[in-house]
């Protein structure tokens, strides 16, 4: 079974998302994480894709090698920024004639320090690129939520609906991590309200770098509530503190998300394993295994200076 979409109507899903490596350094801490992250048992590994392009063939090999190599499925993310129709076309049916199942259908972001616009794409919304990933191939379709709303809505109503539309021809979505549990129990009433009842898994991220959440939370729109900011900043010059802090308050976000009926939870693991153990290991989910080289991983496995996830 390895079509997401099942695997969510058999019970609740555990995933970690991954980016493609762009230097041998990457690789080798890639190569780290993986193994960290198979006795977890994850349901579906999920890559990302550099908005344009940038990511192209790394996504694919990843994706690639992650269906013939590991025991979760995969899930290709694309996006519709800055690519044609044909482009678009040509890239799923590679993954239909691949045996890829599960995509995710994004509109996409340039990356962080890009310094050019993006040139347009021939398709607008991610609501297009589900369409045409429909057309091609018996994908299982997922898209993004934005729990707080996207920083481009007008306001939190419109972006609901849009979100409505998506997930009306969309299998399921994933979310944006956020840290207010509020803001994803009221995403998940009203799509309710608008007759829309697709799984939504909320995306968790432990904050483990001030700078980079700071600046991914300010791209994303998502709110730091100031308790949070005020835990975090109380050891901001301890690193293996604000790490500490960071899982227990992801750990925290993740406890509440599940009593109240969450369909499982997104780890963005910055392809890093340590952070997503530990809470995997806080919420006590039974499927944990082998935590034992959790101190081995520490320094091989996380994000370098200057990486970022896209
Ligand atoms: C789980 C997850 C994974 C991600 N992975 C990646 C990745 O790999 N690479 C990457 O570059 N980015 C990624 N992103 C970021 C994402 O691409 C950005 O947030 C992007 O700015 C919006 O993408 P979207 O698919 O939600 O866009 P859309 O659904 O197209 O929405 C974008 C904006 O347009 C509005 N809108 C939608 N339809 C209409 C319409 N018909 N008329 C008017 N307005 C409309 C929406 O309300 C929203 O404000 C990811 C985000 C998430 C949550």
């Amino acid at each position: 079974m390895t079509r997401i979409s099942d695997v969510l109507a058999a019970g609740r899903c555990f995933s970690v998302e991954l980016w493609p490596p762009r230097s041998t350094a990457a690789e080798e801490r890639l190569e780290v994480a993986l193994k960290d992250l198979w006795p977890l048992a994850p349901s579906f590994t999920s890559i990302t894709y550099g908005a344009g392009g940038s990511t192209r063939e790394r996504t694919h090999d990843l994706v690639i090698r992650l269906l013939r190599d590991s025991p979760a499925p995969p899930m290709a993310h694309l996006t519709c920024m800055a690519h044609t129709e044909a482009d678009l076309r040509s890239i799923l049916v590679r993954y239909r004639d691949e045996g890829v199942e599960n995509v995710l259908a994004l509109r996409g972001d340039p990356p962080l320090n890009a310094t050019e616009d993006l040139p347009e794409g021939d398709l607008e919304y991610a609501l297009e690129l589900v369409e045409l990933a429909k057309s091609v191939g018996n994908f299982c379709v997922a898209v993004a939520a934005h729990p707080e709303g996207h920083p481009r809505s007008p306001d939190i109503g419109t972006d609901r609906m849009h979100l409505a539309e998506k997930l009306r021809v969309a299998d399921f979505a994933i979310t944006q991590f956020f840290f207010r549990v509020e803001s994803y129990l009221d995403l998940v009433e009203a799509l309710r309200k608008m007759g829309v009842d697709k799984p939504v898994l909320p995306g968790i991220m432990p904050i483990t770098n001030v700078r980079t959440v700071s600046r991914m939370a300010e791209l994303s729109g998502t709110q730091v509530p100031s308790k949070i900011a005020e835990r975090i900043e109380a050891v901001a010059d301890r690193p293996q503190e604000v790490h500490r802090i960071g899982v227990e308050i992801a750990s925290e976000i993740g406890n509440r998300l599940l009593a109240e009926g969450a369909p499982g939870l997104h780890f963005y693991t910055m392809n890093s394993a340590l952070a997503t153990r530990e809470v995997y290991s806080n919420l006590g989910l039974d499927r944990l295994r082998g935590t034992d080289d959790i101190s081995t991983s520490r320094s091989a496995g996380g994000m370098s200076e200057g990486e970022t996830c896209k």
